[in-house]
């Protein structure tokens, strides 16, 4: 793969023009923000092709041929949620045969299982449980760092946050300090689904609002913390109310800076609520790394999650706008239990031997993008000591 060329350039404005995208194209190759007109005619236009080949200019533009990636385990703390949300089948109710809440000492034995493995990040994320109390949330994270004080723990999903400071009984900003002392990291971007209060009202009326997911990461990020954000695709939702939600995180990241990296999840319908919805197909799934790729201009990294995308289309996505892929991951619960088809883990040589095979560079990161290890001599060259320091675990 080449950096972006006047050639390309020209060749992609030419069929661009052709197919009714000229005045999208040329304010992408000249680095300008496009509008929520813009997106939604990126959205109507037939070519996918052509919308990831502007998607992967920008992408090229900014990372060359980089493919971030990260050595990570999962935790899906518990499954018993009290949301009812349409589109999820995970939660289970209390006494329900499957329904299980881990205690801390029980997750600290899952990360010292990872010992030997070089894992930086333990992801962990759950369902909504109220019988929780505070301290188990602040037991959680001192039990994941007992058992490996250098890990970086990725925590806790917008809506998380809120029942932890009802459980609190105190403001999340008081909440978060105290969090952040027990060993918090960053947070994921889950849970925020359409921001539109349609989609909201029709699919997870009792979850939060896109709104309050808004303004909880606003208050992540006054906190000092970094976070993801990601839009659940595939559903009952329409091309306008996708390009609203890329336009909120767009301003929101305008104001804090917080956002990472943003991530298209798609909809898997088995054995959920939605059964009968037929879920995206694999160009609906490319279409939204590029539109994310396009439409969020200040937003660093696009991840495409091979967990949910599976393998194959995650390779394809490095040449739609993505650069980044997660991680090893390891027991991933939520899209399984969902019907993702994909293995619950990958080797760190399987995940390198696929990024080299969709021609791009792997490089390995943390959570917060310091790079650990890469081939690429740039990238290497930039591997903080801080970083590194982050690896000794
Ligand atoms: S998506 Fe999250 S909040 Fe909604 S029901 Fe599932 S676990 Fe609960």
């Amino acid at each position: 793969m080449s950096s972006p060329t006047p050639q390309l350039q020209d060749s992609l404005l030419g069929s661009a023009l052709a197919a009714g995208i000229g005045a999208q194209a040329e304010k992408v190759l000249a680095g300008q923000r496009l509008s929520r007109e813009d997106g939604l005619a990126l959205y109507a236009c037939d070519d996918i092709h052509l919308v990831g080949g502007l998607a992967n200019f920008v992408r090229e533009r900014m990372h060359g041929d980089k493919a971030f990636f990260n050595v990570n385990q999962h935790i899906n703390y518990t499954n018993i949620c009290n949301k009812l949300c349409r589109f999820c089948a995970f939660q289970r109710l209390p006494g329900q045969e499957d329904a299980y809440v881990m205690s801390p000492e029980e997750i600290g034995a899952k990360i010292r299982e990872q010992l030997d493995e070089p894992v930086t990040e333990v992801h962990m994320v759950a369902g909504v449980y109220p019988k929780l109390s505070y301290e188990y949330y602040l037991d959680i994270l001192r039990a994941a760092k007992d058992a490996r004080p250098g890990i970086h723990i990725k925590a806790f999903t917008m809506v998380e946050l809120m029942q932890i400071a009802v459980r609190a009984k105190k403001p999340l900003k008081e909440v978060l300090p105290e969090l952040i002392e027990a060993g918090l990291g960053s947070c994921p971007g889950g849970g925020a689904e359409v921001f539109a209060d349609r989609v909201h009202l029709e699919g997870y009326h009792l979850k939060n609002t896109g709104d309050e997911w808004i303004e909880t990461a606003r208050t992540v990020h006054e906190a000092g913390l970094k976070s993801n954000a990601t839009m659940l695709h595939g559903h009952i939702e329409t091309a306008e109310e996708r390009v609203d939600h890329l336009d909120r995180l767009r301003r929101l990241q305008d104001e804090t800076g917080g956002l990472q990296c943003y991530i298209p999840l798609s909809f898997h319908p088995e054995n959920t609520e939605w059964t009968h919805l037929p879920g995206p197909t694999g160009l609906e799934e490319l279409r939204e790394i590029a539109l994310g790729r396009l439409m969020l201009d200040n937003v660093p990294h696009i991840k495409a999650y091979w967990i949910m995308l599976g393998i194959p289309m995650a390779q394809l996505a490095l040449s739609y706008g993505a650069n980044d892929v997660d991680g090893t991951v390891v027991e991933e619960r939520i899209y399984h239990d969902a019907g993702a088809t994909t293995p619950q883990a990958v080797e760190r040589a399987e995940l390198l031997r696929w990024i080299r095979d969709a021609g791009r560079i792997p490089v390995e990161r943390d959570t917060l993008y310091n790079v650990l290890w890469s081939e690429d001599a740039e990238a290497q060259a930039s591997c903080s000591t801080d970083a590194e320091a982050t690896t000794a675990s």
